[in-house]
């Protein structure tokens, strides 16, 4: 923690096809935050977008000094786009967060707070009743953060998501972690450092739509799995001696019935059952064993995280924390 006054706060804002949401986010950062830090920079990563996105924002750069925007080369997905912006942001502490206002932008203050005066390194938001989500989502998040927390030697907060205050001490430190799976989560939560949750009601997307779809969480959850424990590939040999043992007390059973009543032809049902049985456990075995190797195939090529293909200057400096001149028309 810096204790200069001329610190930096640097909000991280990965887009995707948000041309309608980038002017409500920039004029509730300027009703909520405008005297939360000496200097702010709005750091957008243009994560791809096909519409009219990188307009938006460099109309927005050209009123506001303190908005900076890279666009990588195309689609890399949230967790990319949220690195490259933690890897660019010049900021003493730095918030990712969303565009889409479901991240309140008044809560920074309490993040500072807690940072500045408390000496907290993290201090991440906890979604409280998540009313705004579907019952099967808050119902198979709670199971994934369970799981997760029970396999993994990484814990992470349950119901935290991206949105959270992160000191340069653990920028640093996510910069030096090279790995091309970037479940951000669980990358937060492994440097350590004393961290602590803030409570805060999720509301529902102001404009625009989800990006996520069920298949998309589900990759994703795979991926923080795989990515922070080695569990699924290790339980096999339990499953396997397990089922070897009961194997063999089979075979000793099948034995003696053979040995005092004699042989007994019909053996097709139990053959069966244990061909198809050894069959699907095989088939998963392997299907994990896939899913490391596929990853590790991932981390051997080296590929770079995400391209840049513009980035809108290194903050022009200096990104001082005053209202923009030219917003009166602006809506
Ligand atoms: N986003 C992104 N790249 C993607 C998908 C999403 O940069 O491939 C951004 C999106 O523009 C938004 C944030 O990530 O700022 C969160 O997305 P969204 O609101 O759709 O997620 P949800 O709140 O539904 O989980
Ligand atoms: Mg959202």
């Amino acid at each position: 923690m810096t204790e200069k006054d001329a610190w930096t706060l640097s909000l991280v804002v990965p887009v995707m096809n948000e041309e309608e949401a980038i002017d409500p986010f920039l004029s509730a950062i300027d009703d909520t935050l405008n005297d939360v830090a000496p200097q702010l920079e709005i750091l957008f990563i243009d994560d791809g977008s096909t519409d009219g996105t990188a307009q938006a924002l460099t109309a927005a750069a050209q009123r506001d000094s303190r908005v900076r925007w890279l666009r990588l080369t195309r689609n890399f997905g949230k967790e990319a786009a949220m690195s490259a912006g933690i890897d660019h942001a010049v900021g003493d502490a730095v918030v990712p967060m969303d565009v889409d206002l479901q991240d309140p932008p008044e809560l920074i203050h309490e993040f500072v707070r807690k940072w500045r005066d408390e000496g907290y390194d993290m201090v991440y938001g906890v979604r409280g009743s998540r009313h705004e989500d579907t019952r099967s989502k808050r119902t198979s998040a709670g199971l994934f953060y369970s799981f997760f927390n029970r396999l993994s030697t990484t814990t992470i907060p349950s119901n935290a998501g991206d949105y959270r205050l992160i000191d340069r001490r653990i920028v640093e430190a996510l910069r030096q972690l090279p790995e091309r799976s970037r479940f951000m989560k669980g990358l937060f939560s492994w440097p350590g450092y004393r961290s602590v949750g803030v409570y805060y009601d999720r509301p529902a997307r102001q404009v625009g739509s989800s990006k996520f779809n069920f298949w998309k969480l589900w990759n994703f959850a795979l991926d923080g799995l795989v990515s922070f424990s080695t569990w699924p590939l290790r339980v096999w040999s339990y499953i396997g001696g397990v089922v070897a043992l009961l194997s063999f007390v089979y075979i000793l059973i099948l034995i003696t019935r053979v040995l005092i009543f004699g042989s007994e032809v019909p053996g097709y049902a139990s053959l069966m059952t244990a061909i198809l049985f050894f069959g699907g456990m095989q088939l998963i075995s392997i299907g994990v064993l896939g899913e490391y190797i596929s990853r590790l195939f991932i981390e051997a090529k080296q590929r770079p995280l995400y391209l840049i293909e513009h980035d809108s200057g290194a903050a022009r400096k200096p990104i001082a924390q005053t209202r923009p001149a030219a917003k009166a028309g602006a809506s």
